[in-house]
């Protein structure tokens, strides 16, 4: 059961137009909207196309496309976080400000070959709850002047979180309320199994997680309904929230939908994707019921 708060009640669906949607999409844009229908609330869309390189106008249409189809409609103005980076900016801004965060020099190449070669020594990097190895410490530990030569000098960074002066700057120890599929209640967040995670690229101004929360504030969203793969990120969520002072919305992760072989969907399976479903010739109700709806 989903809590209802006295604001408004706001959910929102958030695809990422890199890709059709598959029928794992379907599934969270469809609970969402009856979730919204139920509490009285308001169905939102976001389009989180912060990564340039990869989301298209092209599927962009289709997400409009496949949900009208589906029969679901949503409040406009949609939100296009790509229209919002100095939104993010200034949450980020606000971070380095307090000293929360560095920037990290080190390329993907460059942290890739730290692991594998220390990895060779037989023993494991730590990694994060995706399996993603942490970030090392090298950039944390610069000092503030070598930190500002190498600013100066035109070196190409990104911004990280400083996960224990983070951890630091809260009052004691995070939660979130849960109401969805897998572990519910009240669950004790864990930010520092993300270690120093990245909340601004190079060649994207803002990450996932630093533009979902500041959005998610700026949306007045109440209820985040999502699948279970994001459970884990929630914890950081969870932090940034409270490092900007937005509020906290209630979480609901919901089941995955996995293939016939019991993987999880991707982009990349066109075979699952809800256009593909429809260029078949068949049905929402027939889409609804191979989802377990
Ligand atoms: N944009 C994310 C995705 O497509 C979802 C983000 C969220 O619901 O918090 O997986």
């Amino acid at each position: 059961m989903i809590e209802i708060s006295r604001q408004k009640p706001k959910f929102r669906f958030a695809p990422s137009p890199n890709g059709p949607l598959h029928l794992g999409h379907a599934l969270s844009a469809i609970l969402n909207h009856e979730m919204a229908a139920k509490a009285g609330g308001d169905f939102l869309l976001r389009i989180e196309d912060i990564d340039q390189a990869r989301c298209t106008p092209d599927f962009e249409a289709g997400i409009f496309a496949d949900l009208a189809w589906l029969g679901l409609r949503w409040q406009e103005p949609v939100r296009r976080q790509s229209e919002h980076f100095p939104a993010y900016q200034e949450a980020l801004q606000a971070l380095i400000g307090r000293g929360l965060v560095y920037p990290a020099f080190l390329t993907r190449g460059e942290v890739k070959a730290r692991v594998t070669a220390f990895e060779a020594g037989g023993r494991p990097w730590p990694r994060d709850p995706d399996g993603t190895p942490l970030y090392p410490p090298d950039d944390r530990k610069r000092d503030g002047a070598e930190r500002q030569r190498l600013l100066e000098a035109g070196l190409r960074h990104a911004w990280r979180l400083d996960m224990e002066k983070a951890m630091a700057a809260t009052n004691g120890p995070l939660h979130w309320r849960e109401s969805g599929d897998g572990e519910r209640g009240d669950i004790a967040a864990d930010p520092a199994a993300w270690g120093d995670v990245v909340l601004s690229r190079s060649d994207a101004p803002s990450s996932y997680h630093l533009s979902v929360v500041v959005d998610d504030a700026v949306q007045g969203i109440t209820h985040v309904v999502r699948g279970l793969d994001l459970f884990h990120a929630t914890s950081i969520h969870r932090l940034l929230q409270t490092l900007l002072g937005l509020p906290e919305p209630l979480y609901h992760h919901h089941r995955l939908v996995l293939d016939s072989d019991g993987r999880k969907l991707s982009k990349s399976m066109g075979d699952t994707g809800i256009a593909e479903w429809r260029r078949q010739g068949l049905s929402p109700a027939e889409l609804r019921r191979r989802i377990g709806l």
